[in-house]
């Protein structure tokens, strides 16, 4: 017996001498018999690699992500019955790892696989990865599949799930295995063989009972792990996205460790598509896109305009407040400015096309900064001067390709809450310290409690990728690190995610129903101060380059209230609603009292509309229920005898009477503080 051993280096630092060949579930299962089964796969990185973060990025399922071959040096991701074969700190998958839940998906698949062959054997298979919400797995077949198979689909899978069969790996050399797959007729198994293997390369199957695919793995060690699995949808897709080639079909599903947590995830679900901003955009009429006018490009209603009047008129007033000047650009300039600044190099793919006026070529502007940088520029400017905060609510325009717009969302056309910061650089950490307090009273005031920071620096090992002296970059980095710890707020550092031009800080924010939503950013930019040759006379009568901050903090004005709607579904706090109180009058006789008091509430700077058409008391109030209006007012002779309203409060009903002048200073009172209470 060779006596060959393995050094296994454990996450709390222990090192375990095994034979070489040991698993991880072996190793497991010497630790506890408890951890072996709380186990999902083991997670692999070679002794000694900088460690990286996992793979949380990168959560889009492609095949080249199933098939290719890894970054040498990255964590891999093995099953739990993986024979070890060299030194590597190891770590265990477990249930609540971010990791196993793609690896239990992607098992879900090969149970999908397994079913349709078992009630379908003449069927071909595509792939079958993980995505961000479950997983799918494409089809041939001649006679496409019906609704009505996914029922029996899906029951066959709880069989294969009740047999709890192992998934067991297995090699063959590539030419046998393409030899199979072309007698069989896999065309798509060919292919992926072909594209994702090299001649003389073993190639990887996994065998769950009799059926086999070929996939890289990992999986879960057994078909039983799937506690709970759906199958949710069908789709058509064209083998490789080409018309030409044959119609597949794509089983779309979800799978979970426990019935609990997927019944949670289809209440969420629920949940969210009650509050899709596209619905409740058209049924509040608060913005429309309009086919005549094209994808991407928003309207915005009188209701939504006032919405957004209300949030552009808090941010200026903040911005001057907190020592901002406010500038306006063109939305179009000359293709000259999109050379000097570069973007007609690395971001030429998401501009618009130039056009062509009498006297040079002009480009609609995808972002604002290169106009700032030309008021920076327009003047000289001392050290006394800096630091010059220019900010704008500045209109951009992006190439998205076709279908892949998405409501206020994802857009060709949004107004930037944008500013530029030209600063010294010893004034950089107290300006940072700043955009970080300005984007936590962003949050807070709409009404976000919860967010995530990210901080994304270089790597220092691949120096070539990035513009700026290591000083520049040790500069920034180092003031970003130290602003976000002055502010005493946690975050994440994603080494290797920076842009090329900088450092930077990302603010996600968390809504109601937990989902994250990146938007204010603080960006570090060594490249278009050079490009544009920026400077300022120092202390020491010298030229210096001034350090650039980019920052956006609603990010785009068109995304943020997307998610502002979906967010509050609809039911905006007081301070935001398009219509602030409802008037319903009884009957025709309290016309005139309504329209007096309508009169009252406008004068208070409230917003106010009065429904007096002759229909009957109850229908009104529904209709502005309906449009979720924060207070309706209910007149008849009894208020107007008082000079006093009665009061229905969203989400609390009716409230009885209440003087009138009471009212209004409750509402002031309300609006003032930007309550999110009613
Ligand atoms: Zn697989
Ligand atoms: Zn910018």
């Amino acid at each position: 017996m060779s006596s060959k051993t393995i050094a296994v280096h454990l996450p709390d630092g222990a090192i375990r001498e095994v034979p070489t060949g040991t698993t991880p579930l072996e190793i497991a299962n010497s630790i506890s018999p408890r951890l072996a089964a709380a186990s999902v796969a083991a997670r692999l990185t070679p002794v000694g690699a900088a460690v990286k973060p996992s793979s949380a990025a990168d959560e889009h399922a492609s095949e080249a992500a199933m098939y290719a071959a890894e970054d040498a040096a990255a964590p891999r991701l093995v099953d739990l019955a993986m024979p070890l074969t060299t030194d590597t700190c190891l770590e265990l998958v477990k249930e609540n790892d971010p990791d196993a839940l793609k690896i239990l998906r992607h098992s879900a698949a090969h149970v999908l696989a397994t079913a349709v062959l078992e009630l379908f054997p003449e069927t071909k298979l595509g792939h079958g990865p993980a995505t961000d919400s479950g997983f799918f797995y494409d089809f041939h077949r001649e006679k496409p599949f019906i609704p009505e198979d996914l029922a029996r689909i899906e029951s066959k899978m709880a069989e294969v799930i009740a047999r709890d069969e192992p998934f067991k790996r297995e090699s063959a050399p590539r030419e046998k295995a393409l030899e199979e797959f072309a007698l069989d007729g896999d065309f798509m198994k060919t292919h992926f063989v072909t594209k994702f293997t090299a001649p003389g390369d073993q190639v990887s199957f996994y065998r769950n009972g009799k059926f086999v695919d070929f996939c890289r793995g990992p999986h879960v060690p057994s078909t039983g792990r799937v506690k709970a699995v759906k199958v949710t949808s069908l789709a058509g897709a064209y083998w490789l996205g080409d018309e030409k080639n044959p119609q597949l079909q794509r089983i779309y599903g979800t799978a979970f460790f426990s019935q609990k947590a997927m019944d949670e995830h289809f209440a969420r679900l629920e949940e969210a598509a009650k509050r899709d901003h596209r619905l409740l955009g058209k049924q509040l009429d608060l913005f429309s896109i309009q086919e005549l006018a094209g994808a991407g490009l928003i309207f915005w209603h009188p209701k939504g305009g006032i919405v957004r009047k209300v949030m552009e008129d808090w941010m200026r007033e903040e911005c001057l407040r907190r020592g901002y000047s406010l500038v306006f650009t063109p939305h179009v300039m000359r293709r000259e400015l999109w050379k000097i600044s570069g973007h007609e190099g690395f971001y030429a793919g998401n501009m618009y096309t130039p056009m062509e006026l009498d006297d040079a070529e002009y480009r609609l502007k995808p972002m604002n900064c290169p106009g700032h940088i030309l008021i920076y520029k327009n003047s000289p400017r001392s050290y006394r001067d800096l630091p010059v905060r220019l900010a704008e609510l500045g209109n951009v325009y992006r190439y998205e390709r076709s279908g892949t717009m998405h409501g206020l969302l994802r857009v060709r056309g949004f107004t930037q809450d944008d500013a530029h910061i030209f600063c010294t650089p010893g004034q950089i950490e107290d300006e940072v310290v700043a955009c970080i307090d300005f984007a936590e009273s962003v949050l807070k005031t709409f009404g976000f409690h919860e967010f995530l920071v990210e901080l994304s620096t270089w790597d220092p090992n691949d120096r070539a990728h990035y513009a700026g002296s290591d000083e520049n970059w040790n500069l920034a980095v180092g003031s970003l690190q130290r602003a976000l710890d002055r502010k005493g707020i946690a975050y994440k550092t994603i080494p290797g995610e920076a842009a090329f031009y900088g450092p930077k800080i990302d603010i996600k924010l968390v809504d109601v129903l937990g989902r994250l939503w990146q938007l204010s950013t603080v960006q570090f930019d060594f490249n278009l101060p050079a490009r544009f040759e920026l400077e300022y006379v120092g202390e020491d009568g010298e030229r210096h380059q001034p350090v650039m901050v980019h920052r956006a903090l609603f990010g785009s004005v068109e995304r943020f209230f997307g998610v502002l709607i979906e967010h509050y579904a609809g039911a905006f706090p007081l301070w935001l609603a398009p219509v602030q109180i409802g008037l319903v009058p009884i009957s025709e006789r309290h016309h005139e009292y309504a329209h007096k008091v309508e009169a009252e509430l406008k004068a208070a700077g409230l917003r106010v509309e009065v429904d007096d058409r002759n229909e009957k008391m109850n229908g009104k109030i529904r209709d502005f229920a309906n449009q979720k209006t924060p207070y309706i007012l209910v007149f008849g002779d009894k208020e107007q005898e008082a000079n006093a309203v009665s009061v229905r409060t969203r989400g609390k009903g009716d409230q009885g009477s209440m003087p009138l002048a009471e009212f209004i200073a409750k509402c002031k009172k309300l609006v003032e503080s930007q309550s999110t209470e009613l």
